[in-house]
C-alpha cells in the first residue's frame, strides 16, 4: 500500500443538505477509495511506487500504454482536490485578492459563477471544471473523465466533480442545480 486515502478536511454529514451524507459515503468511501485501491495495484513492482502522485499523473499522461495508471492516478489527485475546493458554510464571496482576480478575468463574480455553472452542463458526459491560472489570468476549463490541468501547464486553484456519482443521489440528473449549490454554498475561496 502505497498511497492511502486522505482525510476529508470535514466530517462526513457536513455538507448537508447541499451533499448527503450517503452521497459522501459512496463518493469517498468507494469511488474515491476504488481508484485509490486500483492505483496502488497497478504500480505494484513499478517505479510509480516511488514516485509522487502528481509525477505520475504527468508521466503517464497522453500514454495509451499507461491509461490505467494515469486515470486511476488522476481520478486520486482530482478527489483529493475536489474535498479541499469545498467547506461547510462554503461559496458566498471569494477573498479579496482573488475577488479581484476573478473581477479583472470574467467582469464579476456573478459572471464568474454564470460561465462556471455553463461549463459545468456543457461538459459531454464524466469529467471535472476547473478554476485555473496561468500567466496571471484566471480561466474556467473543462475535462473528460480522469483528464486535469496539471498536465496541461495551468495552475489549478478549485474544481467540481461532474460525474453522475457527485450528484446523482441528491439531484438526479440536475447537474446545474448541483454546480449551483456548489457555487453558492460549498466552494471553499
Ligand atoms: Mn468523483
Amino acid at each position: 500500500m502505497v498511497f492511502k486515502m486522505t482525510e476529508l478536511p470535514y466530517e462526513r454529514d457536513a455538507l448537508a443538505p447541499y451533499i448527503s451524507l450517503e452521497t459522501i459515503d459512496f463518493h469517498y468511501g468507494k469511488h474515491y477509495k476504488g481508484y485509490v485501491d486500483n492505483l496502488n495495484k497497478l504500480i505494484v513492482g513499478s517505479k510509480y511506487e516511488q514516485m509522487p502522485l502528481e509525477e505520475i499523473v504527468k508521466e503517464t499522461a497522453q500514454k495509451p500504454e499507461f491509461a490505467s495508471i494515469f486515470n486511476n492516478a488522476a481520478q486520486v489527485w482530482n478527489h483529493e482536490f475536489f474535498w479541499k475546493s469545498m467547506r461547510p458554510n462554503g461559496g458566498r464571496l471569494p477573498q479579496a485578492e482573488l475577488k479581484t482576480k476573478i473581477e479583472h478575468s470574467f467582469g464579476s463574480v456573478d459572471k464568474f459563477k454564470e460561465e462556471f455553472a455553463a461549463a459545468a452542463v456543457a461538459q459531454f458526459g464524466s469529467g471535472w471544471v476547473w478554476l485555473a491560472e496561468a500567466d496571471g489570468r484566471l480561466q474556467i476549463l473543462k475535462t473528460g473523465n480522469a483528464d486535469n490541468p496539471l498536465t496541461k501547464n495551468v495552475k489549478p486553484l478549485l474544481t467540481l466533480d461532474v460525474w453522475e456519482h457527485a450528484y446523482y443521489l441528491d439531484y438526479q440528473n440536475r447537474r446545474a442545480e448541483f454546480a449551483n449549490v456548489f457555487l453558492e454554498h460549498l466552494i471553499n475561496w
